[in-house]
């Protein structure tokens, strides 16, 4: 039986404490602390029970709390200071950092399938979430006009339990949207605004629910809606649920259906950027609405939409990247390329390595990759490790050419930094901590801060995330419907005063959760020393169809229940931004051993290091350009080698885990100066702090997007859209006449001076002769493209250096000439090469012309 009529009950708040609303709809308390105690405060077990939801928490107090709420003038002062601190934060318009644009008005489309904002809003799974809520939290402290887009899952990722032999299993809960910080999106008429898209020939509807998150908007799409057919209903019912072609359907519903969107909220992002390829169907949208509106031809708008993109890649392991058979694609977009006038083919090989290849899947990091001039990976060996596996989009070109570069990610440190040590920070950093872009002076100054308070305050959380552990272990038990006995042994796991080592993660196989119990005898030995104790927090989900992480998490379980460790290694079910908060805050160590170089970047030991929590972990990420080899900052296992042979990599690498634990880590920890303090260990938490967080924070990577992506794309965009996009046709048509020229092109007769030895230094000069055949000089760019060679002769490292033309030789041909200038020993070589050129075009590499000197 369906009701008729529908109604959202709300409660009567009074008069005077009618802002707490506007504090419980902006997600700004997810990183401040204030607003968070405000409604802490009144009612903390009902505060836990919502799950730190204020929407729902408000809803849910009894009128009378409320009404006795009104009448406490403190708190009523309190809430208009805070409500009046919300409004000024709001107020600030113009970025903190260089922008070109000034007005305020969102610039920037940010793109992703998932975000980690607040532990209540369920729409993400694991770092690529946080990432992106992270990424959104720096734009709204930074005063960047940027907004998001994505999708509001009716029941987010699955939830974990475990069963009694610690099995894992899932459960989605169902979501009520009402009940959360979010708002539908209506017209001025009231009616739901709503984007539709074509999906096999289903026409879809979805509303739109918007997240504040400071001062930045995030829009949310929804499927669930009376207009669509039953199935389709459920299309956004879980984050990465559901089957390939489910996957599909999402993703043309974010990418796609994500344009529209923006439309129908009426604004007009210049730029738009790609967080992982899930959004890759956007750029398709944006150049089909290009064509439509200024006539372009596909290649003109294909320009204008590729140079005011950004798209981010986000992981090496193959089963991340998204791909399609072709006839799935087809179902999809057969329709959808003759809107862009393409024959069905030519789109398909916009997502493939090899457009020749008709078996090829259709990869949706492909396709982000061809509809973007600006690729980054997340570290800078993320950065190696994407150009060399993307190498394929590129054929014609080295290694070190392919266009991907490297922003290396951060975490938003005040979500991440416990209330205790922001208190600190407030007094040693300056008021201003947490808004200020100059995160280098910031962070350089916690070398003021007293190493007792540091330590004492550590301590505090340390105990914290004890008590926390207790409690949840507890509540396992219940529900698992354990006996007395264990529920009273509960109380009595980990010592707040012991070693504490965090470990928490997906359970994917390259994140090796078991290399710690690689030899378990050994292990045993260092938790139960009775002078030195160590104990471990283990927390982490296992994709759902991941049997072998299962397994991980079983074999796991089962030490951490045994009679001899269940004191000191505990399992905490259900990761998420809450059990992530209170472990990076609370232990003394984050250890990671991903398999090189598999973790492109890894968020959740920075969020430790912001805690002033030492790191453990292999060379991979982050870790591999943070880690410092006096081990100042924290420690490596192994030096960053690569191994042909897993099973002996983890035998050597779990070996020297054991080992630095033994000889390193504990004794520092356990060695007590004046006043109880381990002064060297607090050295390393404060240089920690000191030198790694002005960097690994998204301060600094919004920073650096705005910088080098964002800056410069929405110049190209005003570039090449003014007048009637002439711009973009003028490029598209030059594109065209190299395409057709190119084929002629070459060269011939390159010299150089040939001294028996060089030495470091000299200069070389080169020379070169260059058949253009039609084509203007100012077109191409001819260089030197020189380095140092390996042992197999190839170029280890190169550099490249523009010629210039001289003179034009008797028969038609162009004298090129520079001079380069070996700045090492060894063996060194070069060549000569000739790329299009043009003034507008970002990426020389984007059209795939290139033309190496051969020998004459
Ligand atoms: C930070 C975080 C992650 C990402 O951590 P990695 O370093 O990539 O392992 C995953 N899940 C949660 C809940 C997090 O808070």
């Amino acid at each position: 039986m369906q009701p008729l009529r529908v109604y959202s009950v709300v409660p009567k708040l009074p008069e005077k404490l009618k802002p707490l609303w506007d504090l419980a709809y902006n997600l700004l308390f997810s990183w401040n602390d204030d607003i968070v105690s405000l409604f802490a405060q009144v009612d903390r077990r009902l505060w836990r029970e919502c799950y730190g939801n204020p929407v729902c928490f408000l809803n849910r107090l009894p009128q009378k709390t409320l009404e006795t709420l009104a009448e406490d003038d403190f708190y009523v002062e309190r809430l208009a200071d805070l409500r009046q601190s919300l409004a000024t934060y709001q107020s600030r318009k113009t970025a903190s950092i260089p922008f070109p644009d000034r007005d305020g008005t969102p610039v920037v489309a940010y793109f992703s399938l998932e975000y980690g904002i607040s532990q209540c809003l369920p729409i993400y799974s694991g770092g690529l979430g946080i990432l992106a809520g992270d990424h959104l939290k720096s734009a709204s402290d930074l005063c960047v006009p940027l907004v998001g887009i994505g999708l509001c899952y009716q029941q987010g990722f699955f939830r974990q339990y475990l069963t009694p032999d610690g099995w894992q299993q899932e459960r989605y809960p169902i979501y009520d949207f009402e009940q959360m910080p979010l708002t539908l999106c209506k017209d001025a008429a009231g009616e739901r605004l709503l984007v539709q898209v074509d999906l096999k020939g289903e026409r879809v509807t979805a509303q739109i629910w918007k997240a504040q998150v400071g001062r930045v908007s995030l829009y949310l799409m929804d499927t669930n809606v009376p207009e669509n057919q039953p199935a389709t209903r459920q299309l956004t019912n879980r984050l990465y649920g559901g089957d390939l072609e489910t996957r599909v359907r999402q993703e043309y519903l974010l990418g796609i259906g994500g344009i529209r969107a923006l439309e129908v909220l009426g604004l007009k992002p210049k730029v738009i950027h790609m967080n992982e390829g899930h959004s890759a169907f956007a750029g398709l949208e944006r150049i089909a609405n290009f064509m439509a509106k200024h006539q372009l031809s596909f290649e003109a708008a294909m320009e204008l939409v590729a140079s005011s993109s950004i798209f981010t890649t986000h992981t090496p392991v193959p089963a991340g990247n998204d791909r399609f058979p072709p006839e799935l694609i087809q179902a999809y977009f057969e329709d959808y390329a003759k809107r862009l006038g393409l024959a069905f083919k030519v789109l398909l090989a916009l997502g493939r390595e090899d457009p020749r290849n008709d078996t090829e899947h259709f990869c949706m990091t492909v396709l982000a990759l061809k509809l973007s001039r600006f690729n980054n990976g997340v570290s800078q060996l993320h950065g190696v490790v994407s150009r060399k596996m993307w190498n394929r989009v590129w054929t014609q070109y080295p290694m070190e050419d392919v266009p991907i570069g490297a922003i290396t990610n951060g975490v938003h440190v005040p979500t991440w930094v416990a209330q205790d040590l922001a208190t600190l920070y407030d007094r040693y950093l300056g008021a201003n901590w947490r808004e200020d872009p100059d995160t280098s002076r910031v962070f350089s100054q916690a070398h003021l801060i007293s190493d007792a308070e540091l330590w004492r305050t550590h301590e505090r959380l340390r105990e914290r995330l004890v008590g926390y552990v207790r409690e949840r272990l507890r509540d396992q038990l219940l529900s698992r419907g354990a006996k007395r006995q264990e529920l009273l042994n509960a109380e009595e796991v980990l010592d707040p005063q012991a070693l504490t080592i965090g470990f928490a993660r997906r359970f994917a196989t390259y994140k090796r959760a078991n290399m710690l119990l690689q030899d378990k005898e050994r292990l045993i030995r260092i938790i139960t020393n009775a002078e030195r104790p160590v104990q471990f927090v283990f927390a982490g989900k296992a994709h759902p169809h991941d049997n072998e992480g299962k397994r991980l998490i079983q074999d796991l379980v089962q030490l951490c229940t045994s009679a001899q460790c269940r004191y000191n290694l505990v399992f905490i079910e259900d990761y998420d931004m809450e059990i992530a908060s209170y472990l990076v805050q609370g232990v003394d160590v984050w250890l990671n051993t991903p398999r090189r170089p598999l973790e492109a970047c890894g968020t959740s030991g920075m969020k430790a290091m912001c805690n002033g929590v030492l790191n453990f972990s292999t060379l991979d990420g982050w870790w591999a350009e943070a880690w410092k080899p006096d081990n100042s900052v924290g420690w490596a296992i192994g030096m960053g080698e690569e191994y042909e042979d897993a099973g002996y990599q983890d035998f050597v690498e779990s070996q020297t885990l054991y080992n630095i634990l033994e000889n390193e880590i504990i004794p520092t920890f356990y060695e007590r100066g004046h006043g109880n303090l381990p002064r060297n260990w607090i050295r390393k938490m404060k240089a920690s702090i000191c030198e790694l967080t002005p960097v690994y924070n998204s301060h600094r990577m919004v920073e650096d997007y705005a910088r080098i992506a964002y800056g410069p794309a929405l110049e190209n965009y005003n570039r090449l859209t003014r007048d009637e996009c002439a711009a973009a046709k003028d490029l598209a048509s030059w594109r065209m006449e190299m395409m057709t020229k190119w084929g002629n092109l070459d060269i011939r007769h390159v010299r150089a001076g040939d001294p028996e030895q060089l030495h470091v230094g000299d200069g070389v000069r080169v020379t070169a002769e260059v058949q253009l055949n039609g084509i203007r000089p100012q077109d191409v760019e001819v260089q030197i493209y020189s380095g140092r060679l390996d042992y197999e002769g190839k170029f280890a490292q190169r550099d490249t250096l523009s010629m210039r033309p001289v003179e034009t030789t008797a028969d038609g041909w162009h004298l090129y000439m520079g001079e380069i200038q070996p700045t090492e020993a060894g063996r060194f070589g070069f060549t000569v090469r000739v790329l299009p050129h043009h003034p507008l075009l970002l990426d020389s590499h984007s059209l795939g012309l290139i033309r190496w000197a051969h020998n004459d």
